[in-house]
């Protein structure tokens, strides 16, 4: 089964979530870095394939954003502590923002970020939502 452990290495990095592994300090971080913070020359990174799975560590409700995410005020942005140790900034979907709590279980999906203009180009990415 070469070809499973293989492929995620070939998706876009947007369809998965690569961090990197100190193989020094075993610390994980996402996005990808080059030298870990801790062991500088001494470690070596790693790419990681994140589970995409984790608690939220803090939010915020965007209540007034930008003119492109207007259609869906309000929404959640959070940090995740992710399983694997990672922590990222995120969107919460699927959920009454008063719902979302601290130390919440969540978990990865994909979806559609943004329609582009005229050659309707449309990006996807990653969010969270909370584990039922
Ligand atoms: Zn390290």
């Amino acid at each position: 089964m070469k070809d499973t452990v293989r492929g995620w290495r070939h998706i876009p990095q947007r369809y998965n979530l690569i961090g990197s592994k100190c193989l020094e300090c075993g610390k994980v971080f996402f996005p990808k870095r080059i030298i870990c913070p801790e062991c500088r020359r001494k470690g070596q990174l790693e790419d990681i394939k994140l589970r995409g799975e984790g608690k939220i560590y803090t939010y915020s409700i965007i209540n007034t954003p930008t003119d492109e995410f207007k259609t869906i005020a309000p929404y959640v942005v959070a940090i995740v502590e992710l399983d694997d140790g990672a922590k990222i900034t995120t969107q919460i979907v699927d959920c009454n923002p008063e719902d979302v709590k601290i130390g919440d279980e969540v978990e990865m999906v994909f979806r559609k970020i943004r329609e582009e203009g005229d050659d309707g180009v449309i990006s996807y990415g990653f969010k969270f939502r909370i584990k039922k």
